[in-house]
């Protein structure tokens, strides 16, 4: 039996999400028409078309795109997403994310996204790697250690980003790891960066049950996505007492309110098998998912996921956002009516680019740590983050997104005012 993709709503433009994100802060900002102009556009975008030789010998032509929304403050960073449904709005909404995410956290960035429009569980594996290095050598042109950094993200991998980092190094005739993150460790990777993600995610919740006085143990958890960060993320939480409810990919959901067990469900993760055929469950459908009464609710799937369609019926006390933009600015501020807490994705989803940003270090320095100070320093980053936002919130008295927000943007004009404009 072929699974058909369990896709909940047609997934809202995600650029018109990110720039009513923005216009809300640039008001509450009291930011000038010039600086708005400035930061609503991406300083850079690359569109590629490049040709790729298939195993039966024909050549398919795919699209790519790169997008760098701004350098104010540092290099780009932001990572690669291969899927069916990229296009260049995603991107560049993504990429926008990316600036403010670096920002929130305070490491010296600037954002920005990449994607090829592909379903590489289509291609095989010799497939994949003609695509991802001819794409690499097409984007070369404007990425660089001290330019612009890529990563994982959805549909790409730690060895994606060897290939990516060897053709790089082949073009340029000596090894340059530092060019992307998210590497395997092997070659220039650092220790926790697979994980760094959805420890993350576990390092929010952590910081919201604290606030909120909420056991973090026996909470009821629904997961939307079992990738590399839902399924983490999952594991993480139910290995410290919580109860995962419910669970789901592409092809749709397990959910058992006595809670599923995580760790025998790992071979599903990342699209290996299909989720809605593991046992310990019954079937559910992403769109249910989405409205459990569950104490966390963590999508870490797609954008537009929460919508002013369903956001009424969500039932979750907190929604900790795993994904890049999964809750459209509509259907926010229904949330923030009916009392749902949610943490933005700029903050709770940047664990990656944290971790992301120790790799670049390493690799700059040639020094590597142990994972155990990866860890520790990837939680005191976020838990300072987390506790800034949330203080500006309550002293501001706006939703943590609104603070996120103010914070990261706020970051960046400073920056930009610092810099002025050149000539
Ligand atoms: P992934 O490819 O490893 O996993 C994605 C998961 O989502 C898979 O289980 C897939 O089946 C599922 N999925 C895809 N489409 C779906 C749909 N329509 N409905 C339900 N499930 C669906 O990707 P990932 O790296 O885990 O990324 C997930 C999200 O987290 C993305 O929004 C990404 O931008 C964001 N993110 C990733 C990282 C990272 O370090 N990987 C960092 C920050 C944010």
């Amino acid at each position: 039996m072929v699974l058909k993709e369990d896709t909940i709503v047609p997934i809202p433009n995600p650029l018109e999400t990110a720039l009513a994100q923005f216009d809300a802060a640039a008001e509450y900002l009291h930011l000038d028409e010039g600086m708005r102009s400035v930061l609503r556009v991406p300083k850079r975008e690359l569109t590629v078309n490049f040709p790729v030789q298939m195993d039966d010998g024909s050549i398919q032509t795919y699209n790519g795109y790169r997008v760098q929304h701004n350098l104010a403050r540092g290099p780009a960073k932001g990572g690669i997403r291969y899927h069916p449904s990229v296009s260049l709005d995603e991107v560049r909404a993504l990429a926008m994310w990316m600036t403010w995410k670096c920002a929130v956290v305070n490491i010296p960035y600037g954002g920005a996204k990449g994607g090829v429009i592909v379903d590489p569980k289509k291609l095989s594996l010799p497939e994949l790697e003609n695509l991802s290095r001819r794409y690499a050598t097409e984007i070369s042109i404007i990425i660089g250690p001290n330019e612009d950094i890529p990563a994982p993200d959805m549909g790409t991998d730690g060895q994606i980003m060897a290939w990516f980092m060897d053709t790089i190094s082949m073009h340029k005739g000596y090894t340059q790891t530092g060019v992307v993150t998210g590497k395997p460790v092997g070659v220039g990777g650092t220790l926790g960066r697979q994980e760094a993600t959805g420890r993350g995610i576990l390092y929010i919740c952590q910081e919201v049950a604290r606030q909120y006085s909420v056991p973090l143990e026996g909470a009821d958890v629904a997961v939307q996505g079992f990738g590399k960060v839902g399924a983490v993320a999952a594991n993480l939480l139910a290995q410290m007492g919580a109860r995962i409810v419910a669970l789901s990919d592409s092809s749709g959901g397990i959910y058992n309110p006595e809670g599923l067990d995580v760790a025998s469900l790992l071979p599903y993760a990342g699209d290996r098998s299909p989720l809605v055929k593991a046992p310990g469950g019954d079937r559910i459908t992403n769109a249910e998912l989405l409205t459990l009464p569950v104490t966390f609710l963590i999508p870490a799937a797609m954008e537009g996921q929460i919508t002013e369609a369903n956001a009424d019926q969500v039932r979750a006390r907190f929604i900790v956002e795993g994904a890049n933009g999964p809750t459209t600015a509509r259907a926010d501020a229904i949330l923030n009516a009916n009392h749902v807490i949610v943490v933005p994705d700029i903050l709770s989803n940047a664990g990656g680019v944290i971790v992301s940003y120790f790799e670049w270090v390493q690799d700059l320095q040639f020094y590597f740590w142990e994972e155990a100070e990866v860890n520790e320093r990837l939680q005191r980053a976020l838990v300072r983050a987390y506790r800034e936002v949330a203080r500006l919130a309550t002293e501001r008295e706006v939703t943590l997104r609104e603070a996120a927000m103010i914070l990261g943007v706020g970051r960046v004009v400073e920056a930009t005012t610092l810099r002025g404009i050149y000539p």
